[in-house]
């Protein structure tokens, strides 16, 4: 096979068979096509598109392209959730908690965050001691004491992705659907759960911004998953603003356990417990929808939910008494409050911008060996859709020096939009798709 051949053939809009996919996903994988012609199959791709047969084809090649999980050892129903990104989403702390306490099995690879999006190994490797490099007999051992493990991705997991996302980075054809499609469901496919949950963003914060876009993506992951026998199905919700009150590593601790322990921000409870719900249902655990969601309320009513984030963190080496006493977690030492420069409702808080201003503060990574501050970021006292007066806080920004904060705190405020008409605020639910 030649990958000139493939390339024409994409180019001229035909449809590449399964064995070119797998040959052309070998050669990435050991280096034997060069990255030029790699980038113009990608170009090729983004304008020309690709079937479902060949996203399926694509996905389940850089699946195989590393190591692929085996939770045959935990007993259960696995199932994995997985966010399109946004700002302030914290929900893999909060909803994984929930659904292991309902009986749904938890094992769980998370990645680091980058650029204005938060990840979870960060958030959580905020708690001292906190392992998230976990060997894999020890991560079986979690699952199956405590319902749930949340560890980092091992290396070797989808190299091929790993190569075909550095290139689509510096091709500008990131955002081609089968192509999104296929490189998180192949780490889907790779981290080895029986079914998927998927929270497909929608709004300022996240990669899609118009909702046939998401919607054409989450049917396209979904119908991907499903023909790869992992049961899935999708939300898609909205990240027109940051999600709950907190972004920054630490900060979005102590905000998952106020949610676990049943007294926190009303939109960011509502979602985390329509995720977990989602997550028992697909596991079997209930007969509908209504009756997850009730199962799901009474682990955080009874303290259970709360309880399994403390025994995970425990057993994987993090100091529990943190989640007991938030005040323990990290917190960076300057602290500067914003106000609201008018009066009126706010009628905007662009996530994009909250991300990039809590990067500024240290909460994020530009580059991916970047040193974070965990104990940095933003708590919103207002969100989109609050009556706000002139000279009312609006926001604390932590920081390690006031210049990170006042640097931070012109970015924030280029967030914010002050109108004097009251804001229609989304949904949260805005679709589901096979739910
Ligand atoms: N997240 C991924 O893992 N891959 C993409 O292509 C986009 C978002």
């Amino acid at each position: 096979m030649r990958m000139y051949d493939i390339l024409h053939k994409k180019r001229e809009g035909g449809e590449l068979s399964t064995e070119e996919i797998s040959w052309l996903v070998r050669a990435v994988t050991e280096g034997s096509v060069p990255d030029y012609q790699i980038s113009a199959l990608l170009m090729a791709i983004y304008f020309k598109g690709m079937t479902p047969d060949e996203t399926v084809d694509l996905t389940w090649e850089m699946a195989r392209s590393g190591d692929m999980a085996d939770l045959s050892p935990i007993p259960g129903v696995k199932v994995d959730k997985h966010s399109t990104g946004g700002v302030g989403d914290k929900t893999s702390l909060i909803v994984g908690p929930i659904a292991a306490a309902r009986g749904v099995k938890i094992a769980k690879m998370s990645g680091r965050g980058l650029g204005h999006t938060g990840g979870t190994v960060d958030k959580l490797e905020s708690i001292p001691g906190l392992h998230m490099d976990v060997p894999r007999e020890r991560f079986y051992e979690i699952v199956n004491k405590t319902g749930i493990a949340l560890v980092g991705q091992s290396g070797s997991l989808c190299p091929a992705d790993k190569k075909l996302y550095a290139l689509r980075d510096v091709t500008n054809t990131v955002d081609s659907l089968p192509l999104i499609a296929a490189s998180i469901m192949s780490k889907k496919l790779a981290a080895g759960a029986d079914a998927i949950l998927l929270d497909v963003k929608l709004g300022s914060g996240a990669f899609m911004k118009t909702l046939p876009e998401a919607v054409e993506l989450a049917e396209l992951m979904v119908d991907t998953g499903n023909r790869a026998e992992r049961r899935t199905a999708a939300m898609i919700t909205d990240m027109d603003m940051p999600l709950g009150r907190c972004i920054g590593n630490a900060l979005e601790v102590r905000e998952a356990v106020e949610i676990l322990r049943g007294d926190g921000d009303s939109r960011l409870t509502e979602l985390s417990l329509e995720l977990a719900a989602g997550m028992i249902t697909l596991a079997g655990l209930a007969p509908d929808n209504s009756s997850a969601l009730a199962k799901a309320r009474e682990t955080v009513a009874s303290g259970s939910a709360f309880k399994t984030l403390c025994d995970m963190v425990s057993a994987q080496g993090g100091d529990a008494s943190c989640l007991e006493d938030t005040s323990k977690l990290p917190l960076s030492p300057w602290e500067l409050t914003v106000s609201a420069p008018e009066s009126g409702y706010i009628t905007a808080l662009d996530a994009e911008t909250c991300g990039l201003a809590a990067m500024e503060l240290g909460a994020g990574r530009e580059n991916k060996d970047d040193e974070i501050d965990y104990g940095a970021g933003i708590v919103l006292l207002a969100n989109k859709g609050a009556a706000v007066e002139s000279g009312q806080p609006i926001a604390k920004l932590y920081a390690q020096s006031e210049a990170q904060c006042a640097q931070a705190k012109e970015r924030f405020l280029c967030a914010i939009t002050i109108e004097k008409e009251r804001p229609d605020v989304q949904p949260l639910i805005i679709k589901r798709i096979g739910i």
